[in-house]
């Protein structure tokens, strides 16, 4: 009972973070699609595009999130916590889409129609305000993904520092034009794109090792194993092993105990472990003992 009270709980705290940074996003959107054009910034302009897909990204994880923090039921018995990594590899690969999108306006702009516009100062200044905000929604976010311990949260953190990033090459290539140099905003653009692919694959695999039941870090192990050797009534301990499920951690042990003890006693050490356990890590939202006779 006290593991679905705390998964819907952090799925509220989720979802106001996810409310929080899509609304910013919206207001964004509109600031450097309008300032972009007036500006007469194409930069500016395919930034906004650009925030008009982390709307939908957003709106994706914010879907997912309510599916994930539902209670385990009749089809689901280990929870829905698994959407997390399904919306982590959509993100990732709607990023992907970006990318292709901002290399080829640039090629096409650049290149194509040899464009050599020089945009207005006022997109120098919207870029620096927009930068700001996004820096500090990266700051807010991942305060807030490694308090709940949250691949989708973080990953939607580092999102916006890429943001930030991306505002800063376009506040560099617009005053770049500004001095004279046209072509350092077509250099600013590739460089945002390769960096935006980087990310994208990162965030890839991050997703993947999640859908594929990877345990936790060693060293987390070896620490949860001295927490179990050192119940009172364990003998040995012939196997542990884990796996983490977006925010929750499940860990399968089986204990040596005497053969000579109660069902009674030895349920009592189970008991045991788990309290220990859970106490030292709460992530693990769930133990499965098995226990073994040891013979004297
Ligand atoms: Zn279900
Ligand atoms: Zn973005």
């Amino acid at each position: 009972m006290v593991k679905t009270m705390d998964t819907q709980e952090r799925g509220k705290i989720y979802q106001r973070v996810v409310l929080l940074t899509l609304s910013a996003n919206v207001f964004l959107t509109l600031l450097k699609g309008i300032a972009g054009f007036k500006a007469g910034s194409s930069a500016l302009v395919a930034d906004a595009f650009h925030s008009g897909g982390d709307i939908v990204a957003s709106s994706v994880i914010l879907l997912g999130l309510c599916l994930a923090s539902k209670p385990p039921d009749k089809c689901h018995h280990y929870g829905h916590e698994k959407i997390e990594f399904v919306l982590t590899a959509l993100v990732s690969l709607l990023l992907l889409y970006i990318a292709y999108e901002l290399i080829s306006v640039t090629i096409n702009e650049k290149i194509m129609l040899n464009v050599t516009r020089v945009p207005d100062v006022m997109a120098l200044w919207v870029s620096a305000v927009c930068m700001i905000i996004k820096e500090a929604m990266f700051r807010f976010t991942v305060y807030r993904g490694q308090k709940l311990n949250s691949t989708a949260l973080l990953a939607d953190a580092w999102h916006h520092r890429t943001d930030a990033f991306i505002l800063g090459g376009i506040f560099i290539g617009v005053g770049g034009s500004r001095l004279g140099y046209p072509l350092m905003d077509y250099l600013v653009g590739l460089v945002i794109a390769v960096l935006i692919i980087i990310m994208a694959l990162r965030l890839g695999k991050s997703s993947l090792q999640g859908l594929i039941d990877t345990a936790p870090e060693q060293e987390k192990m070896k620490a949860i194993s001295s927490v179990i050797q050192g119940v009172r009534g364990v003998e040995e301990l012939h196997k542990l092993r884990g796996r983490s499920t977006g925010i929750c951690t499940y860990l399968e042990a089986k204990i040596g105990v005497d053969a000579g003890i109660s069902v009674q006693e030895g349920h009592e050490i189970a008991r045991e472990i788990k309290t220990c356990v859970q106490r030292a890590f709460p992530e693990i939202v769930d133990l499965t003992i098995h226990l073994n006779p040891v013979g004297k």
